[in-house]
């Protein structure tokens, strides 16, 4: 297919000092588990950006030396000639499709804990981190500041050396052009202190002397053009667009080759803005302002997944280069199929910050609930968009259940060539348990996750939909497949089952008229009465989330969860304050550390769970967030009955998804994915071993291979 003209301007070249850019599509830094430790991951993840098309794809944030080690998250090192050596496959795999290869290179001083380098901290002046208890610093000299801008320098060459071509200056959360210039870290007297020109003297003598030694490398800086208002941000000791964030542009545009733009502050958030609380290119207020003031291109990022908006960003002004990270890691071929018209095969990202929560819980490998193969290119050796035919793709398939794990076996199995697939369901439509969550509030963006599995299944004549028919064991024996994989789902406990009592809440039985489940609430219309206490054993969002439906409805509610804070995931997903602040608004009061153990006639006891405290709350009625069952009975009468199955000619029986292990919708999409990837393995329900990047003794490269003998066991 040739390309729609309205979109040419995004695939127009741009300029950037001594590079080129070959079109605006611009991957900016973001993480995913690799660092430059996992050379194998970090490469074969970023080449299959520039495979699918984007111009630029960087790294993660990249720290130049010892004293700025943020273990346990997990940033690309450029500290040392290893580090180059690793990084430089990277930049050889981008550069194998043409793109050019980024590095966001950055100091974090005094915010890094240093857990492994045990290096001492340096900080512009001294007061103790604001996010990392164990480190302070102390206020640097004149001297260490001359040390520290040949630091930077000495970095920026390592990254030459190892093969980028867009060197980017971090000026945003936890580097030392921020620490200077924002009046939050910046309490010193001397010529680094005080004006806007002597907080930004360092960022001025660093790039002039970045600029001095190395010309043939694009360099410029990321910077934060907003640190917002309070509570999200630092207020008045920040920098705002409209005022010092203009005058940052202005004062150094000369001297950079272009502009990668956003918003935020540590709390990063409100820049990776989940679809919950923000909408596409919810930060062109902002950077809009920055493009006024710069002459040289600017990136801007927004969650930019639709070709219209980005069509629009460009020719309104707002920016010269469309940035994205989870746009990129949902669809790494975003760029080639807007190219090639192929609109209707875009993975959009869905807004979940499930692969942020990765970095936020100490750096696995990423994950994305769109994307299964996401960090899997290297370990599993997946290809988005590449499938093998099955060597047993005349068996015929049958799969129970429509949710996100039928779904997405039903698609892979249909691009590895099977004959014939039948996807079977109980309900009307596709989607499963997400049928009625992405009916809760700021979930709607979630319905990405069925919407673009079943436009794939439109494409995919040998894969029939069933709608309508449930099926018992006798209906699948009978039903003719060779292959059956189960993904019936699950349902959330009606029982009080609570993961911290390890046993039932007392009294709390979802079939009285005054006690309810989610599929109750969202499916059955239940109502609880006016004021309902809402029980959290969860820890992700469900337990707000229904918080948030019962307030928006005008009961009076109550939240109380045994952990210490509101859905302790949340935090890692960065919706934690947001969903806090959304919750007060409504007018909900909040309980954390208090263990709810019974429930009788509207009295519910809870305890706090470090005092032993007791406390009685008067309410209408109980909504229980508490933990999932597995739907799997189908599954394990088919499986006691070796017999029946043999005779109905079954010879493979798998069980995937939520049926097998209730959680994220991100694991029953990867659960759907990996069986089908394996399907025709020896043993399917056993993954194949993934490659490991961890020193082996005496290794060769055969050793980091699929298959290699280091990955058997004996
Ligand atoms: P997952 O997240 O693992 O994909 P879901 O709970 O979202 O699981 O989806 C499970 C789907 O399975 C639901 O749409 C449900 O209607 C369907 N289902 C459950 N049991 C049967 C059955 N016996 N026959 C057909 N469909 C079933
Ligand atoms: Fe988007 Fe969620 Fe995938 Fe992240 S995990 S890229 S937010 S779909």
């Amino acid at each position: 297919m040739t390309r729609d003209p309205r979109f040419d301007v995004l695939f127009e070249p741009v300029r950037l000092g001594p590079k080129v850019l070959k079109n605006r599509f611009w991957q900016v830094p973001h993480c995913n588990g690799a660092g430059s430790d996992r050379p194998g991951l970090q490469a074969a993840f970023r080449g299959m950006k520039a495979e699918g098309g984007w111009g630029a794809v960087f790294t993660e944030v990249c720290t130049i030396a010892p004293g700025s080690d943020v273990m346990p998250w997990v940033a690309s090192k450029l500290w040392d000639e290893g580090d180059v050596r690793n990084l430089a496959e990277m930049t050889e795999a981008i550069h194998a499709h043409g793109a050019l290869a980024g590095v966001e290179l950055c100091h974090s001083g005094g915010l890094s804990a240093n857990a492994e380098s045990r290096a001492p901290a340096s900080v512009v002046s001294q007061i103790a981190s604001d996010i990392n208890h164990l480190a302070n610093g102390r206020a640097l000299s004149r001297r260490e500041i001359r040390d520290l801008r040949q630091l930077h320098v000495d970095g920026f060459k390592r990254a030459r050396a190892a093969g980028f071509d867009l060197l980017t200056l971090y000026a945003g959360l936890g580097t030392f052009p921020i620490f200077f210039l924002y009046p939050f870290y910046n309490k010193r007297s001397d010529e680094y202190g005080g004006s806007f020109a002597n907080r930004t003297r360092f960022t001025r003598e660093l790039l002039e002397e970045l600029r001095s030694q190395i010309d043939d490398c694009a360099i410029g800086m990321r910077f934060v053009v907003d640190t917002l208002e309070d509570p999200y941000g630092y207020g008045e000791l920040g920098v705002r667009a409209g005022e010092e964030g203009q005058q940052f542009i202005a004062a150094f545009d000369d001297l950079v080759d272009y502009w990668d733009l956003n918003i935020g502050t540590l709390n990063w958030g409100e820049d990776a803005g989940s679809s919950r609380f923000f909408d596409t290119n919810h930060e062109a207020p902002y950077t809009r302002l920055a493009k006024a003031v710069a002459t040289k291109p600017c990136v801007n990022v927004g969650r930019f997944t639709d070709p219209e908006v980005m069509v629009a960003a460009i020719t309104s002004g707002q920016c010269d280069i469309i940035g994205a990270a989870r746009p990129s890691i949902a669809d790494p071929f975003l760029p080639k199929k807007i190219e090639e018209g192929r609109f209707e095969d875009i993975r959009e990202c869905i807004g979940c910050n499930v692969c942020v929560s990765r970095w936020e819980m100490g750096g696995p490998p990423i994950w994305c609930t769109q994307n299964p193969t996401s960090g899997e290119e290297y370990r599993r050796g997946w290809h988005p968009e590449r499938f093998e035919v099955a060597r047993n793709k005349d068996r015929p398939v049958l799969i129970v259940g429509a949710g996100p794990a039928g779904l997405e076996a039903a698609v892979t199995l249909g691009k590895r060539g099977f004959d014939a697939v039948h996807l079977v369901d109980a309900g009307p439509a596709p989607g499963g348990h997400l049928n009625w969550m992405t009916r809760m509030p700021g979930l709607s963006a979630w319905r990405r996750v069925v919407g673009y599995r079943e436009q794939q299944l439109a494409k995919l004549p040998n894969v029939t939909f069933v709608t309508n028919t449930r099926l018992d064991p006798e209906d699948v024996l009978g039903y003719g497949a060779q292959i059956v994989i189960v993904a019936t789902g699950s349902h959330w406990a009606g029982d009080g089952i609570h993961p911290a009592l390890h046993d039932h809440i007392t009294g709390a039985d979802a079939t009285r008229p005054d006690v309810a489940t989610p599929e109750q609430i969202m499916l059955e219309d239940k109502q609880l009465g006016a004021s309902v206490l809402v029980v959290d054993g969860d820890g992700y969002h469900m337990g707000s989330t229904l918080a948030e439906t019962l307030a928006a409805q005008g009961r009076k509610v109550t939240y109380a969860t045994h952990f210490d804070n509101l859905g302790p995931y949340l935090r890692y997903t960065l919706e934690e304050q947001r969903m806090y602040q959304r919750l007060v608004e409504l007018g909900v009061e909040i309980l954390s550390q208090q263990l709810v153990v019974a429930y009788e006639s509207g009295k519910a006891s809870l305890v706090h769970v470090w005092s032993g405290q007791e406390r009685l709350l008067q309410v209408d009625g109980l909504a229980l967030a508490t933990g999932r069952y597995s739907d799997c009975t189908l599954y394990d009468e088919l499986l006691e009955r070796d017999e029946d199955r043999n005779a109905a000619g079954i010879d493979q029986l798998h069980l995937i998804g939520d049926a097998h292990t209730p959680g994220l919708v991100a694991q029953a999409v990867f659960s759907g994915h990996r069986l089908a990837r394996e399907i025709d393995t020896p043993n399917p329900d056993v993954p194949v071993p993934f490659i490991r990047e961890r020193r082996l003794v005496g290794a060769t490269e055969d050793d980091y291979r699929l298959g290699a003998p280091t990955l058997t066991t004996p």
